[in-house]
């Protein structure tokens, strides 16, 4: 039977309190790594599970936590990035809706393989039943000894904070979350300095995606080899994917990673509702290039999503359909990331509200000769490497594969003075 660690305890009929998470084996990793393990070998044990984080990068978890310093003075800290504000996605929400002892748990045990002092999870300000379930879960964990002073008696100290955000999708950034974690304006740093060197308030720190943090209480408990055996393909694990736009039923699913989009589309989703076809996805939520109904096949890992020419990203599709125009599509996701731009780096700030006149003035049929080139222009320069963080390449990577996969249309709008759809 496929085995599904994330989402095993969540249930219709309500979340667990600490005694049913128990009941179930919880905070028997926490207790495993206390008494038996060495920190460090907690890390290794990630390392080899080849867990990768989820939150859409894809950096290996291990590695990042190699990289602090354990035999640093200063206090170390870790941090869970649950500012899930990618469109289309909504997997970590059902994570801390739906199991939030899990998620403390999983900051406990991570915390201890970094030695971390101070563990916060940064919430997105929408999330209030997450907020209301993780408070909860903290005060009872606390309560019952697994944080605080002298965790069960094993002379580690780990504290833990729920902190919301302010509500804008760059806090989501790591960074910018440091940043607004500190209270500051929550503008991107420059890195190097890695936060693992250099994080919050100078410290050692940390910053995982709530669905990575969520696998290590499972890989303690059952190992790197079963971590491995989960998945279909190379990449580790489980995935929770998504399926948004036409389909007959939108969700998200826990399911081997490698899984392919025509699985999810059509088994778990549904299918696409009557009269709809699917034409394009983008495969990881709205930063991520689009990917056409050839690639329906293509399982979806690190790896394989790559190779075509896009990202796994947060693993959330959003299903392009025939009926729906593709330029009208990228003016609407352009607007998004021109609007949550922080504006601190002048091709950000002024290029991306360009992309989005570009694409509403040829969606409206007044597009002009010389748009296509002029967006392309703009594609390279907001690409990687020319701004100050990931924002603006991850907003031109959609359109920069639009113009690829769908340039047919955008010369329809051009040449006819019109949007065929309309
Ligand atoms: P990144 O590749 O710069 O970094 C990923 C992680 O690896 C970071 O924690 C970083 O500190 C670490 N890292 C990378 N190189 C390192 C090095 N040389 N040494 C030490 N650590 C290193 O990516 P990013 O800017 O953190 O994230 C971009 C991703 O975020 C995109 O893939 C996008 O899909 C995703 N995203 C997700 C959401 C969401 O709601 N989940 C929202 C927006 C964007």
């Amino acid at each position: 039977m496929m085995e599904t660690p994330l989402t095993a305890n969540i249930r219709p009929d309500g979340r667990l309190d600490r005694a049913g998470y128990e009941a179930t084996g919880g905070y028997g990793a926490l207790r495993k790594v206390l008494a038996d393990m060495a920190p460090g070998e907690v890390t290794q044990m990630v390392k080899d599970s080849g867990l990768r984080g989820r939150g859409g990068a894809g950096f290996s978890t291990g590695m990042k936590w190699g990289f602090i310093p354990l035999d640093d003075e200063r206090p170390t800290c870790i941090v869970a990035n649950a500012d899930e504000m990618e469109p289309g996605t909504f997997k970590d929400r059902i994570l801390l809706e739906g199991d939030p002892h899990q998620m403390v748990e999983a900051m406990a045990v991570s915390g201890y393989a970094i030695q971390a002092r101070y563990a916060f999870i940064f919430l997105r300000e929408e999330y209030r039943p997450a907020a209301r379930a993780l408070e909860r879960a903290i005060g009872e964990a606390y309560e019952a000894g697994y944080l605080g002073e002298d965790i069960l008696g094993s002379g580690y100290h780990l504290d833990l904070q729920l902190h919301t955000s302010a509500g804008r999708y760059i806090c989501g950034e790591e960074t910018a979350l440091l940043s607004a974690l500190e209270g500051h304006r929550p503008l991107p740093r420059a890195k190097p300095p890695f936060p693992q060197q250099s994080g919050l308030w100078g410290r050692p720190t940390v910053v995982n995606n709530v669905e990575t943090l969520c696998n290590v209480p499972h890989i303690v408990n059952h190992g790197a080899a079963w971590f491995q055996g989960l998945s279909r393909t190379e990449d580790a694990g489980t995935k929770l994917y998504g399926a948004s736009g036409k389909v007959n039923r939108p969700g998200a699913w826990e399911l081997p990673m490698g899984t392919t989009a025509r699985e999810v589309v059509e088994e778990h989703a549904g299918g696409m509702r009557a009269g709809h076809r699917l034409r394009g996805m983008l495969p990881g939520g709205a930063s991520t290039p689009f990917l056409t109904d050839e690639h329906l096949d293509l399982p979806l890992d690190f790896g394989h999503v790559a190779e075509a020419g896009s990202r796994l990203g947060t693993g959330a599709i959003v299903a392009l359909d025939e009926r729906t125009c593709p330029v009208g599509m990228l003016a609407n996701l352009e607007r998004f990331f021109a609007r949550e731009s922080c504006g601190w780096c002048t091709p950000c700030r002024d290029g991306l509200p360009w992309t989005e006149r570009i694409l509403r003035a040829i969606d409206r049929g007044e597009g002009r000769e010389g748009d296509l080139d002029n967006l392309a222009l703009h594609c390279r320069h907001l690409g990687p490497g020319r701004t100050f963080c990931a924002h603006a390449p991850g907003a031109v990577g959609p359109l920069e594969s639009g113009l690829k996969h769908f340039r047919e249309d955008f010369e329809r709008h051009i040449r006819e003075r019109r949007c065929p759809w309309e």
